[in-house]
């Protein structure tokens, strides 16, 4: 399912989960769904043009959202989310957040991230004005724990946190969310050493998304295509 972002009736909460999805696999789908169980509310999978906070992706911007499409195609209000892919340059995500908000001022808007993705909080660029940008929806990661945060963002845990789904519908920004979900110790890093090494890493994803890696011959290399059609 693909929606470019707009074309739906406006739900009464915008959920976002952006990544690099280098490939997607089932710790991404698995956070996903338990946010959309957890929020009620369609969970747009927005994959990142050109990372600015990692080195540059295995495969190009346009293998990455191919796969992506694969994953979600069976998903339940799962969907792909193309703005910072469309937009180019680097996908900064305060950058798309003020764009967001320049037609949706008054809408209840929610980032989902990884507790790892959290906890580097503090390198993303203007990251204090997410807060007034966005709620946060932090899903727990496989040794990544919130409770070793540097003092800032424990202190922005600390204030904002403790929200719930009704909390999060009451005003537009500024809370943080806990999810509370099944641990899965998958990450790209490490699915695409196990596709370079020729271990065992087709369980690790969707069976279509699989089928696209060998077709494409992707990250054999321990790099893949090295970006060609990045956004
Ligand atoms: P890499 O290993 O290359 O950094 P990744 O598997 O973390 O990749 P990303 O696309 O960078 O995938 O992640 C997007 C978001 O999903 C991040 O906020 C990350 O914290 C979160 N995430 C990824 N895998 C998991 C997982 N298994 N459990 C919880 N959160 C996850």
């Amino acid at each position: 399912m693909t929606d470019p972002g707009g074309s739906a009736p406006a739900p009464d909460l915008l959920l976002f989960y952006g990544g690099t999805f280098d490939p997607v696999h089932n710790g991404h789908l698995a956070i996903a769904r338990a946010a959309r169980d957890r929020l009620h509310c369609p969970v747009r999978l927005m994959p990142a043009g050109d990372p600015p906070h990692r080195p540059p992706p295995g495969a190009s911007a346009e293998h990455r959202a191919a796969m992506l499409r694969l994953a979600l195609a069976e998903e339940r209000e799962l969907c792909m989310d193309r703005r910072e892919l469309e937009r180019g340059g680097r996908s900064y995500t305060v950058e798309t957040l003020r764009a967001l908000r320049r037609g949706r001022p008054c809408a209840s808007v929610a980032l989902l991230l990884g507790a790892d993705s959290f906890a580097g909080l503090m390198s993303w660029k203007d990251w204090r004005d997410l807060f007034s940008l966005a709620h946060l929806v932090i899903a727990e990661r496989a040794g990544s724990p919130l409770g070793d945060l540097a003092a800032p963002l424990a202190a922005e845990l600390e204030a904002r946190g403790g929200a719930d789904a009704a909390a999060l519908r009451r005003v537009p920004a500024g809370r943080i969310l806990r999810l509370q979900q099944p641990l899965s110790g998958e990450s790209a890093t490490r699915l695409r050493a196990l596709i370079a090494a020729g271990g065992d890493w087709r369980r690790l994803l969707p069976a279509a998304v699989a089928g696209y890696i060998d077709h494409h011959g992707l990250y054999r290399d321990g790099g893949g295509d090295g970006g060609a059609g990045a956004a």
